[in-house]
């Protein structure tokens, strides 16, 4: 049960003030990016992986590749690839998706950042898609905690499906699928089509070791699983031992305190992005702001999401 991560209680934040010092100008938001889009003196061009690239004078684009010949910037081959938002920009939005634990709204960052509203919404979807990347990682070893939830239409009981027929959700709600590593606290959720057994506990295996514990609650999709203990909700119980499942329940409390909280509603459709948001801003939670920010900042490489594929 070691942490690895510093913990909560050593973490660095960053205040908006000192934010504002750090990030005074455009020149001070490129250096950053480049120190981590760049870590090495190389600066290979991100098109063709050449590292013979030079300083140019282009209006956006300060580097030029000698091999492809081509301009770029940090922004090339990446998630902002094709906006025109100032680094600082982008740079203030890392900033408050990084540290608003209920999520900004597209709506917040258009007023706080003097953005029009769909510029907004496209940074927070392509800054949701750096999140997915985050929340890769080894197979869970556990102790893993196992739970489904429902979001969408009115908050009820987060364990509807006890009254519908079973593998079902309730009409108008999408399902979400879930998984807490107690040891390290990483949590891994995806968006389900259903709820029975093969979907559950595909969705379960595909996460976790072979060897790992798993607790649930009594369902009867999660039967079947190695290593598997469960608590009995339907008779008020909710701790049995060490089977219990109070991780993965405060994780839906917080993605519902976002949804109905911030978002309101959620697009089925977008609403893969918005577990990513949550489950990445959880798993990096116990870094410092600025490393954080730089966590987000990597996932961005080598991935696009355009606009018309996100309307489509
Ligand atoms: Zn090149």
């Amino acid at each position: 049960m070691t942490k690895k991560a510093p913990g909560r209680s050593h973490r660095k934040g960053i205040t908006l003030i000192q934010l504002g010092d750090m990030f005074p100008d455009e020149a001070s938001a490129r250096s950053w990016f480049e120190a981590i889009m760049w870590p090495t003196d190389d600066r290979p061009c991100p098109r063709c992986g050449s590292v013979n690239t030079h300083e140019a004078t282009h209006k956006t684009m300060p580097y030029r590749c000698r091999d492809c010949r081509k301009y770029f910037s940090v922004k090339t081959g990446s998630l902002m690839e094709g906006s025109n938002l100032p680094l600082r920009t982008w740079v203030y939005a890392l900033y408050l998706d990084a540290t608003t634990l209920k999520g900004v709204s597209s709506m917040k960052l258009h007023r706080d950042l003097g953005i029009s509203q769909k510029s907004a919404w496209f940074v927070q979807q392509r800054i949701r898609e750096a999140f997915d990347a985050v929340n890769g990682g080894p197979l869970m070893a556990g102790p893993v905690e196992a739970d489904e939830t429902y979001i969408g239409g009115k908050e009820h009981n987060k364990h509807e499906r006890d009254r519908l027929h079973a593998g079902r959700g309730p009409v108008g709600k999408t399902a979400v699928a879930g998984v807490k590593d107690r040891a390290t606290g990483r949590v891994s959720a995806a968006v389900v089509e259903r709820t029975d057994g093969p979907t559950l506990k595909g969705f379960v295996r595909s996460r976790i070791a072979q060897e790992a514990d798993v607790y649930t609650d009594e369902a009867a999709a999660y039967r079947g699983l190695d290593n598997h203990s469960t608590v009995a909700h339907s008779v008020g119980e909710y701790v049995n031992g060490q089977a219990h499942t109070n991780g993965i329940e405060s994780f839906w409390s917080m993605l519902k305190r976002g949804y109905y909280g911030t978002y309101h509603r959620m697009s089925p459709k977008h609403l893969r992005r918005y577990v990513a948001e949550f489950a990445g801003r959880h798993n990096i939670r116990d870094h410092d702001t600025i490393t954080q920010m730089a966590i987000i900042t990597r996932a961005m490489v080598g991935r696009r999401l355009r606009y018309e594929e996100l309307i489509a």
